[in-house]
């Protein structure tokens, strides 16, 4: 049936694939998307001109419209710009430490305590917290709090100013007590400064980590890039932490981090309580900026162009046998008020495939339209009243000539037994293709 639906819709002709100017446009409105989500300008640029060249050299499947496949491509192309794969954590090591690293307020100590739970719960650890954070007092305590609220011991010397120290201590204890995870949270500065650097890379080199993990908060977008290039630099860490993503934290920052020091993100942080951590899902983030974004939407807008009402009243008027030109003219305009035929064709499920190499011409509707337009009421619901004398008279006042019009009448009459053929199956499913 399906070959016959493409042969029934010849006067459709054009390209299978997604077309020049369709890409552009959508891929302006995705790049503006990204960049509303916070990723900086470099990357998104990139990240469009890879998608450009994919949908260019990919012909429309029949199965899918456009609008889906790209947004598909899109997905896609998001979710391996943010590492494809889940990245899981390191977990090797008699215990295994882990050294947590970022700015003040990022949410290291919150992350430390989701971190200890989540080992401890899901993956049946014995996390040993350590606090290195040694110019607050209350950090120290905050790290308490914590440990308190999910059964975890915190290992922290109040009197001695060396974090190198302490985390070396901290390990011992470890060894000795049995813990196999070592947490060790460290203190930031508000920015980045060249003495929290030499005092974080030091004890990283000290005590050689399994993980090195950055915490960033997701709310501080471009900052947040710089910050992970210098901490990179210096301790050239693991895996990225992204927190605070819970509201309506765009995310974006998770596509530019991870395009500029080309480490994986390994969790995400969702809130301020002990179980709001998550392992990160390319897949998902991708979903979510792009949920939030205008993208789908926009891909999807061309296809709600065509009225679903009009489609199913033109269904009814088929299965009564009451298709007439009148209802093809309108078809015609739905169809061109969604943009060029180029780009039309390939929404027709099955019509890409076929007409992939038939050229088209999107003047190919006018003389159409200037056809029916000459014709009668009559004539438009009852084609089969036109006889020669009515063929000339709407060849001359429509500018054409009896062939065409000749032409006109034989493709109509063509379609209607076709769609009159198809209402029992497919032809249903096509038009409420059409419809959509
Ligand atoms: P640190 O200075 O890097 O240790 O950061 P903290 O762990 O003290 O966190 C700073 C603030 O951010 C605290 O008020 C935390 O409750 C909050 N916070 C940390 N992670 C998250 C998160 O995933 N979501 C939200 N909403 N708040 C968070
Ligand atoms: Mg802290």
């Amino acid at each position: 049936l399906s070959d016959k639906l493409d042969k029934a819709l010849h006067v459709l002709k054009g390209h299978g694939s997604i077309t020049e100017v369709n890409v552009a446009e959508t891929l302006k409105e995705v790049r503006r998307a990204l960049l509303d989500a916070d990723v900086n300008f470099k990357t998104a640029k990139e990240f469009t001109n890879t998608v450009k060249e994919k949908a260019l050299g990919q012909n429309v499947l029949t199965t899918l419209q456009p609008g889906q496949l790209m947004v598909k491509l899109v997905k896609d192309e998001l979710t391996e710009l943010m590492g494809g794969e889940t990245a899981g954590i390191n977990l090797s090591g008699t215990p295994t430490v882990i050294l947590m690293s970022g700015l003040q307020g990022s949410g290291k100590t919150t992350f430390s305590g989701k971190l200890a739970n989540y080992l401890k719960t899901k993956k049946a650890k014995k996390p040993l917290l350590v606090a290195c954070d040694i110019y607050r007092p209350a950090a120290i305590n905050q790290l308490h709090v914590v440990g308190d609220q999910i059964g975890v011991e915190v290992y922290s010397e109040p009197e001695n100013k060396n974090p190198v120290q302490i985390a070396q201590n901290a390990i011992a204890h470890a060894k000795q007590n049995g813990f196999n995870v070592v947490i060790v949270d460290t203190a930031g500065r508000l920015a980045i400064d060249e003495a929290m650097m030499t005092e974080i890379a030091n004890v990283h080199k000290a005590i050689n980590p399994q993980e090195t993990l950055f915490v960033v908060d997701a709310m501080t977008g471009q900052d947040a890039v710089n910050t992970a290039k210098t901490f990179n630099e210096r301790l050239n860490f693991d895996g990225i932490v992204l927190t605070k993503l819970d509201g309506d934290t765009r995310g974006g920052a998770a596509i530019s981090i991870k395009s500029v020091v080309d480490k994986p993100i390994k969790f995400i942080g969702t809130g301020e309580k002990m179980d709001a951590i998550d392992v990160f899902h390319p897949a998902r983030m991708a979903d979510r900026i792009l949920g939030m974004g205008d993208v789908v939407s926009l891909v999807e807008r061309a296809q709600e162009q065509f009225d679903e009402e009009e489609a199913r009243k033109i269904q009814k008027k088929i299965a009564k046998n009451q298709f007439g030109f009148d209802d093809f003219l309108n078809q015609i305009q739905q169809v061109k008020k969604m943009g060029s035929m180029k780009d039309l064709v390939g929404m027709i499920p099955g019509a890409g495939k076929a007409l992939k190499d038939v050229d088209i011409d999107d003047d190919a509707f006018k003389g159409i339209e200037a056809i029916i337009h000459s014709m009668t009421p009559t004539e438009r619901t009852q084609p089969s009243v036109i006889n020669g004398s009515r063929k000339k008279r709407i060849a001359s006042g429509s500018g054409t000539s009896v062939q065409q019009v000749n032409q006109l009448l034989k493709q109509f009459d063509q379609m209607s037994k076709m769609m009159k053929m198809m209402q029992g199956g497919g032809g249903r499913k096509m038009m409420q293709a059409m419809g959509k």
